[in-house]
């Protein structure tokens, strides 16, 4: 078995290049294998299983192995397993398109493949609706301080990440940041409400300065995530709605991360009360089961595309755009959601887990502790700066996957997660911190 997954890992480090990882720290660390999966388990291949604290990677709301998105893949396979979408139409892609209209109050639903082609699909579509309006010169875009919204080129050219962005600067196009509306960067002695006010003026300032160049903001709503779980109050957004109405400028709310209730509502938008004129979804749209993305507009911005020309019609598309199995997976997983009540179901579990997680919050090295829907996150203090590499290894020996972003330790538990498994990753993350922080200062 050992020699298997020996064989496993150097095949591995021979063949795969592994996303977002500097492929030599793989000397000393090793990667985990992977064998099966099974709720909120991942069990690697000498037999060790791990919590997926992480969703793996935000994507599994009902855990892996879900019986019922397993069928209606399989259902779907029997009949029809993928055709383009151009000139071609399908029930799967119909249906799903239907309900996410209903659910969102936008329409007109767009395919793509990853969460980076949503935002890309937004953002062409944003520019070609002002120069469909006879305005080309509202081409660029607004976006927040330490705001990710994928790593294509278009994307990174509204993502704040240096990490992600430095290397490719010279290929990004510059947009305008504007202040991140985060509570934690208020200054010493300002209230989080001061901080939010101060941080739509900085919007509403680029905004009256640029709005003629401008075709549109872009948001993740309430948790900006890749930067570190920073939670922000729904007041900012809905005072960016009426900025942006007031300047003629589009909103996209990127919910490829907060959607499908994992702030608390069905969508974060839902509870600062706003419709923006965009929506980008995908991540957990499949349950995690395949790659899939969309993006629903207004009437308004479609009816700017349905026109005699060819050229104003919005020519963007992807090869596996409409994929009739993934939409299986989603609409398996909208049924889900009304099945099980899942939206009110988690109110009460996201209560019951804080509860469980208050060893944590109380805990003497950390501060920011926060928690929206089913995201629970906090930052060390005095973090070593190996902090993230070494919680991560920590928490792997203490039988969960975490994986820290900077001194930032979140956890975004599939939905499924029960009291004992909470309280396993309640108990691993404190082992995996004191492990991993300084000892305290005499
Ligand atoms: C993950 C993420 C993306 C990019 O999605 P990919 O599927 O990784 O391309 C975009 N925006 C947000 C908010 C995300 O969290």
């Amino acid at each position: 078995m050992k020699t298997d997954n020996q064989s496993l890992l150097a095949r591995s480090m021979a063949a795969v290049w592994h996303p977002c990882t500097q492929m030599k720290r793989h000397e000393s660390l090793p990667l985990v294998p992977i064998a099966r999966a099974d709720g909120v388990w991942l069990t690697d291949c000498d037999g060790r299983r791990l919590i997926d604290g992480v969703s793996s990677w935000w994507v599994n709301l009902f855990g892996h192995n879900e019986p019922r998105i397993k069928a209606a893949i399989s259902r779907q396979m029997d009949t029809l397993e993928h055709v383009m979408l151009a000139g071609f139409t399908h029930e799967p892609v119909v249906a799903l398109s239907e309900a996410l209209g209903e659910l969102t109050g936008l329409g007109h639903a767009f395919y793509g493949s990853d969460g980076a082609s949503a935002t890309e699909i937004a953002l062409k579509m944003s520019a070609h609706y002002w120069r469909n309006l006879g305005q080309p010169e509202k081409n660029r875009f607004v976006y927040l301080a330490d705001s990710y919204h994928g790593e294509t080129v278009g994307a990174l050219s509204v993502t704040d990440v240096p990490i992600f962005r430095t290397a490719y600067a010279p290929l990004v196009r510059e947009n305008f940041a504007v202040m991140s509306p985060d509570p934690r960067l208020a200054a010493e002695g300002e209230s989080a409400a001061d901080y939010t006010t101060r941080a739509l003026a900085d919007l509403a300032r680029v905004l009256a300065a640029h709005h003629g160049e401008i075709a549109a903001l872009i948001v993740e709503p309430l948790v900006q995530g890749a930067v570190g779980m920073a939670m922000y109050a729904p007041e900012y957004l809905a005072q960016a709605r009426i900025l942006c109405d007031q300047y003629d400028v589009l909103l996209i709310a990127d919910e490829i991360a907060v959607g499908f209730g994992r702030t608390g509502t069905m969508f974060a938008c839902e509870q600062a009360g706003i419709k923006p004129d965009l929506i980008c979804l995908s991540k957990g749209i499949t349950s995690g089961y395949l790659p899939l993305a969309v993006v629903l507009c207004s009437d308004a911005i479609y009816q700017a595309f349905y026109a005699d020309e060819t050229a104003k019609a919005f020519l963007h598309s992807h090869s596996y755009t409409g994929n009739a199995l993934a939409c299986a997976a989603a609409l398996a997983t909208l049924q889900i959601f009304r099945d099980d009540d899942v939206i009110v179901q988690n109110r009460d579990k996201a209560q019951t887990m804080s509860r469980i997680f208050s060893p944590l919050a109380e805990h003497p090295q950390i501060r920011h502790w926060r928690q929206r829907g089913m995201i629970w996150a906090f930052d060390v203090i005095d973090a070593p700066p190996d902090f993230a590499q070494k919680f991560f290894q920590n928490a792997l020996n203490a039988g969960v996957l975490l994986r820290p972003v900077g001194n930032t330790v979140y956890f975004m538990p599939p939905y499924i997660i029960d009291v004992a498994q909470t309280q396993m990753l309640c108990a691993a993350a404190l082992q995996a911190l004191e492990r991993s922080i300084n000892p305290p200062r005499p």
